[in-house]
């Protein structure tokens, strides 16, 4: 094999390589990524606080009910005691119960929305939890699917490597340096194969002067355009 085969014939593995790494990358990024799940959990645990305020403020009704319907009873006790000795006392208690009952009448009225708002955001917290788990499931799922799909990237990986040392082994380390530096300043592709005269990296047309100079493939011949070595397969 000439020195420009052996280049282009390590650059099929090094692309290849580059192409498995790509995905590898993307995929780790993909198991890593949590973040839909993580969102359904925060708006859960908002949910659970208000639930947890509502909770309060329904057992606030509760308490301060009770405690109207005891300054009821306490007085509507007092109307039938010893203490009714007037009229005016009479009618001063009697408007005391009612100030009382007008009371409670909004405190239950408070009671009752609160109940309705703790039935409600339970059976919001009931159905993101249903919904939470369903993602965690189908997610743990995926990731099996992707973590499985990586371990068959690795193992791809691992083959091109002992490829590439084989495609190593012909490369005297002055052409191994060459193909790298231009490896790195062209986008990971140093060589390009001639189709015709045509350069199959840049597409430009090569003058038949350079085709005819590359043609043997043992020198380095640059494109006259992008500046890859010309590879003329045979
Ligand atoms: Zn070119």
């Amino acid at each position: 094999m000439t020195v420009m085969a052996d280049l282009a014939a390590l650059q099929a593995v090094d692309s290849e390589l580059d192409r498995l790494r790509r995905a590898v990358g993307e995929l780790q990024g993909r198991i890593a990524d949590d973040t839909a799940l993580r969102e359904l959990r925060a708006v859960r645990a908002a949910t659970a606080a208000s639930l947890q305020q509502q909770q309060l403020a329904q057992r606030r009704y509760e308490g301060e009910s009770a405690s109207e319907r005891l300054e009821i009873q306490r007085r509507e006790q007092r109307l039938s005691g010893p203490a009714i000795h007037d009229m005016h006392s009479y009618q001063a208690t009697q408007s005391e119960i009612e100030q009382h009952t007008g009371k409670l009448r909004d405190l239950e009225d408070s009671l009752v929305a609160a109940m309705e708002d703790v039935e409600l955001t339970t059976q919001q917290l009931q159905e993101m939890d249903a919904k939470i788990a369903a993602a965690a499931a189908e997610r743990a799922q995926q990731v099996a699917a992707w973590q499985q799909e990586l371990r068959s990237l690795q193992a791809e990986g691992a083959q091109q490597q002992e490829l590439r040392a084989r495609r190593l082994a012909p490369l005297t380390p002055g052409a191994l340096a060459t193909y790298t530096r231009l490896r790195q300043q062209k986008g990971g592709r140093a060589v390009a194969t001639l189709h015709g005269n045509i350069c199959g990296v840049c597409r430009v047309a090569v003058p038949p002067t350079t085709v005819a100079k590359a043609r043997p493939g043992n020198g380095f011949i640059p494109c006259d355009n992008c500046g890859r070595l010309l590879y003329v397969a045979h």
